[in-house]
């Protein structure tokens, strides 16, 4: 019965000129979401407003799935627009919605009419009054309750006339777009898709930097990669992933240096290569799903030591989380499931037994000048053999 969804958003959030570009990026991120569903959508703007019309038959649970990965929406009403053709014709399509909205008439509800437009004839109480009295006369089982309805009724006078009784929550946050563009360092684990997805809620579009080291991971490894990538990009638009060979910096590591100190060293690479990606994409930060204490490369020290390669800040949005809780939310983005398939990334490989957990920076630099005499030429080879593979929703 419904044709089209009114789509609520956060209007706190925004001010002046700002509301514009907010709703320039929630209207686009609503049509990439629906580019997936069998169905023809329009999505337009007015009057401050943002409907979705469906122009052709549609499945209503496949348009909320893809709705609820828009960030930025905060209620989806399917709503009925009726014209305006005088108050008799309106209690007539108010009555024909309750009708078909609910089959089962033993409820209690209430009416409440706005009026966007000043110039109808009746105000939002008269309005209320005369369409509840329509309805109780149609329908002798509805009774009225003003404080606890099961059904609120909104009947909302606009250019056309929106009747509509229900909001399905969306997921909140802002649109993708609207808060510049990281870099997210992305594993095959459980946590770096989630810390891609809590940094795209904040409005943020993210590309992406994945490290193999073939042929000590598989191909299929990275295909895992690949497919978490195309998951956080059902929520956070288009992906840029740049898969990286880092085997040859990683061996060179392993010979040079103290093994106890491998981890760190190779974290500090990492974060040099993708900081010069994040650069060159006019990323303003890097991304990693680090949380204080979760191993012996995530204390405090060893946190320190990664980020002092950086001169981008480096956002780690799970930093306080505990493991439960983040996959409380890996479960709630579908992600769990790819990220605990048992494939090797690069790290599992060249864990030392005894690793460092509280480095002190300046030794970790005394033993990276053993590696002066390639690294920079390694680098440099990886950063050029790197393969950028864009990675969007729906596409298998
Ligand atoms: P994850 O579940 O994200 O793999 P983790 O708990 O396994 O995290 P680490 O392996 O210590 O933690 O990695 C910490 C962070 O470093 C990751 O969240 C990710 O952002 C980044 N990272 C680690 N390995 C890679 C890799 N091979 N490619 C890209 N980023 C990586
Ligand atoms: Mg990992």
């Amino acid at each position: 019965m419904y044709k089209s969804f009114l789509i609520k958003y956060g209007e706190i959030a925004i001010k002046g000129k700002n509301r514009y570009l907010f709703e320039e990026a929630l209207v686009r991120q609503i049509r990439y979401a629906l580019a997936y569903v069998d169905g023809v959508f329009e999505v337009r703007r007015l009057q401050g407003r943002i409907y979705v019309d469906a122009l052709e038959d549609y499945d209503c649970d496949e348009v909320m799935e893809a709705l609820s990965h828009v960030f930025g929406i905060i209620g989806i009403c399917p709503v009925v627009l009726a014209e305006d053709r005088g108050f008799d014709a309106l209690a007539q399509d108010v009555i024909a919605y309750m009708d078909a909205a609910y089959p089962d008439k033993n409820k209690t509800f209430k009416v409440h009419a706005r009026r966007a437009r000043k110039n109808y004839p009746m105000d939002s109480m008269e309005l209320n009054a005369a369409l509840g009295e329509k309805l109780l006369e149609t329908f002798p089982e509805l009774k009225v309750d003003v404080h606890h309805p099961d059904i609120l009724l909104c009947v909302e006078i606009r250019e056309k006339i929106n009747i509509y009784s229900t909001e399905i929550p969306g997921p909140g946050g802002m649109p993708v777009g609207t808060n510049g563009r990281a870099m997210l360092l992305l594993s095959g684990g459980i946590d770096s898709p989630v810390a891609g997805y809590m940094i795209a809620k904040r409005g943020v579009a993210i590309d992406a930097v994945y490290f193999h080291a073939p042929p000590y991971t598989s191909e299929r490894a990275k295909q895992k990669v690949v497919d978490l990538a195309r998951i956080v990009s059902r929520y956070a638009g288009p992906i840029r992933l740049h898969v990286v060979n880092f085997t040859d910096i990683q061996l060179y590591i392993y010979e040079q240096c103290p093994h106890a100190e491998l981890t760190i060293i190779m974290r500090r690479y990492m974060m040099k290569i993708a900081e010069h990606f994040a650069e060159r994409d006019n990323c303003l930060g890097l991304v990693t799903g680090e949380s204080i204490g979760q191993v012996a490369s995530q204390t405090m020290q060893s946190l320190a030591a990664t980020n002092a390669v950086c001169t981008l800040p480096v956002y780690r949005p799970l930093i306080g989380f505990d493991k439960k809780e983040i996959i409380q939310v890996s479960e709630k983005i579908d992600a769990y499931e790819t990220s605990i398939l048992p494939f090797e990334d690069c790290c599992t490989i060249f864990v030392a037994k005894h690793p460092v957990t509280k480095p002190n920076i300046r030794v970790i630099e005394r033993s990276e000048q053993k590696l002066s005499e390639k690294i920079d030429a390694l680098v440099q080879a990886a950063i050029e053999t790197e393969e950028t593979i864009l990675v969007e929703a729906g596409e298998e």
